[in-house]
């Protein structure tokens, strides 16, 4: 079961106060396609522990040492198509000024960005803008030492192998294809199954190995890919000696490292099981880690390492690698503090049936973060709200983490500044001054509400199975947790524990929201697509959803003058009322394990796009001149060492550009063969 990952969700709110200092902090880096690159600020680092930084410093490697692993995940043949395209980017003799160069600079920079060929939200496979002439005659121009060639391949052989991968329509589309009716696995080029293992063999495997009453069941599948052999299915695991086992023990050797300066006994612990996770890849030791982590909420320094978020695999079991390091932002956890100390309030108050509530909500821990690194599935694309771990019956008995990422919003405010985007889709000036006052702090808490208590909330009916809901249980997931945090934005609880400063705050919320869900976040979106990102489909969901039902009384509606389509809200009481009655509906679907009614939901609500409008919206975005998708390029951390080799500081900087990094990464990080079978 997927939680988690509360995507971007400030990037299309372009609400920056405009009395607040200019920065000189450089926010805003390079911009390509659709992507636009940010720096976030590590504040406070340097007031760390000398002992927290090097905790930082060996997390952070780890959290790096990873890529190689998403890449291949991501799809097959990714890392080899890294390197060639790297190689011609760093070696080709010829005019590299000539447009089908500076077409391969720009793709690799967006396959870089993607951790693979494919796009990161989109899924689709990006079309190269450069020929393939162009490519088989810059192949041949570097050295052959360089390129990744397989025992006894030809450059020629290579180019053959590699050329329909970049430039055939039809070979691997899709990285996750989340389209209803097809073979989900044969049609998704994502590296989680192997060649010829259909969806039915797939779900018929693990079904097989649940054991239909247990109370505590692994994450089964969560850390391999499953092959067929000799007609048989099997899986190969992910760990030490297993698949990815050179990678996997490279990473182990900076988590002993880092295990070695825990800020206490408890979080050694937790590291040390992880390394023994990592070691034997059994999921019960999984939990076991997962559980000590979860209850570790002493030390300051906190990370992510290892198999996570199942957003990548359209079955939602196998999950991808990512890693991050962390520590706490003390002033404003205070914050998300109040909420977390309420979670049995706003559980025992929530619209939900009461069958469907937790009695008593275990540990819900929430603070607010400053990331120090990024990597593997959270780099450069990343989260700014994370919420685990997944596992339902560990969520249920033990607890959950749930975190801000401060700074990261930081950076996406800041480079939202008067961008035009507010003047352009906000037709109504009283709106448009709600979000400019409330807009980052509704934001801000809206993201709270969904990941500490959203999440965390509800349970499931006994004997419910946590994956009933299939290729709909992300979207679903994610709409119960945003509905949670829109339905609680507009309690007077909020305004009573001092997190909103008044009754009116919320409503830019909710306009934002539903300009968001029916409008604006359609720019993400190629023409003539769908929707299929779980996030996107929840926000639309929702939007649709209450946009139908308040229609007859006008609750919301859309407006259509001079050309340009935008969202009215008449009656904000009757909204959240609105997202009060959804919300215990997608609980009860959720509880029950109601597969029909969330495929029901989900696809007349969250899928599909209105051309006309589509085109709309595109063209209205492009006038801005904005990038829809934001990530951002990492600080750089240097260890100061005296005449001894011990390290006496560490010491952080930002100035990296965004192609050095990425080489220096593909460089200092690889792990893996070319090819992992
Ligand atoms: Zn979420």
């Amino acid at each position: 079961m997927k939680y988690t990952r509360f995507t971007e969700k400030n990037v299309l709110n372009g609400t920056e106060d405009i009395r607040e200092k200019p920065d000189s902090f450089p926010y805003q880096d390079e911009r390509f396609a659709d992507l636009q690159l940010l720096r976030y600020q590590v504040h406070g680092f340097e007031q760390l522990r000398l002992s927290q930084k090097k905790l930082i410093y060996f997390l952070s490697q780890a959290a790096l040492t990873g890529r190689d692993i998403l890449w291949d995940q991501n799809g097959r043949y990714n890392l080899r198509i890294r390197k060639i395209l790297e190689t011609i980017y760093t070696d080709y003799q010829g005019n590299r000024t000539g447009p089908n160069f500076e077409a391969l600079v720009v793709y690799l920079k967006r396959v870089w960005f993607s951790n693979g060929i494919h796009h990161h939200y989109g899924c689709e496979k990006f079309v190269p803008g450069f020929t393939e002439t162009f490519f088989r005659h810059a192949i041949t121009n570097v050295s052959p030492e360089k390129l990744p060639l397989s025992e006894g391949q030809t450059v020629e052989q290579l180019c053959n192998e590699i050329t329909p991968v970049l430039f055939d329509p039809n070979v691997m589309p899709k990285r996750v294809n989340q389209a209803s009716g097809e073979d989900l696995l044969l049609t998704s080029a994502c590296n989680y199954y192997g060649e010829g293992v259909t969806q039915t063999e797939a779900e018929n495997f693990y079904r097989s190995l649940k054991q239909p009453d247990d109370p505590h069941p692994v994450m089964y599948g969560m850390n391999s890919r499953l092959i067929k052999e000799n007609g048989k299915l099997t899986e190969k695991t992910w760990c030490s000696g297993g698949l990815y086992g050179s990678a996997i023990d490279r990473i182990v050797y900076w988590l002993r490292k880092a295990a070695a300066v825990a800020e206490n006994p408890r979080q050694q612990a937790v590291l040390e099981k992880l390394i023994e996770f990592y070691h034997t890849g059994d999921l019960h030791t999984f939990d076991e880690y997962t559980i000590l982590w979860v209850k570790e909420t002493e030390s300051d320094v906190d990370f992510t390492n290892g198999f996570t978020e199942t957003y990548g695999d359209p079955l939602g079991m196998k999950a991808s690698w990512e890693g991050y390091a962390n520590f706490k932002d003390k002033e404003a956890t205070r914050r998300t503090e109040k909420l977390s100390a309420q979670a049995q309030w706003f559980e025992d108050h929530s619209p939900v049936d009461n069958r469907f509530k937790k009695s008593s909500c275990q540990g819900v821990s929430a603070k607010v973060i400053t990331a120090a690194i990024l990597g593997g599935d959270l780099y450069p694309a990343s989260a700014i709200g994370i919420n685990l771990p997944n596992s339902n019956w560990v969520r249920a008995e033990h607890g959950s983490k749930s975190v801000t990422i401060g700074n990261l919003t930081e950076a996406y405010n800041k480079a939202a500044h008067g961008n035009g985007f507010l003047e352009e889709f906000v037709a109504d000036a009283t709106v448009k001054a709600l979000i400019d006052r409330y807009g980052d702090l509704c934001d801000d808490l809206h993201t709270d509400l969904h990941e500490c208590l959203g999440h965390g909330s509800g349970q499931l009916l006994p004997g419910v199975d946590p994956d009933a809901l299939k290729a709909y249980g992300a979207t679903i997931e994610e709409a119960r947790a945003d509905l949670f945090g829109l339905y609680y934005l507009a309690d007077e609880k909020l305004v009573e524990l001092g997190l909103t400063p008044d009754g009116e705050a919320y409503k830019a919320q909710y306009y934002t929201y539903m300009m968001n869900g029916l409008l604006t976040q359609l720019v993400r979106i190629e023409p003539g697509n769908y929707i299929e990102e779980a996030h996107m489909r929840n926000r639309a969901l929702i939007a649709h959803w209450t946009l139908e039902q308040g229609s007859g009384n006008g609750v919301a509606e859309l407006i259509k003058e001079d050309g340009k389509t935008t969202v009215r809200i008449n009656d904000y009481a009757q909204l959240r009322l609105l997202f009060g009655q959804l919300l215990a509906e997608i609980q009860r679907i959720k509880s029950e394990g109601d597969y029909a009614a969330a495929r029901q939901l989900v696809e007349r609500y969250g899928v599909t796009v209105d051309p006309d409008l589509h085109r709309e919206i595109l063209d209205r975005y492009r006038k801005l001149n904005l990038a829809p998708y934001k990530g951002f390029i990492n600080p750089v951390y240097e260890p100061v060492t005296d005449a001894e080799g011990r390290i006496t500081d560490i010491r952080i900087s930002y100035g990296e550009a965004y192609d050095a990094q990425m080489l220096r990464y593909s460089r200092d990080y690889a792990t893996l063969p070319y090819i992992n079978e």
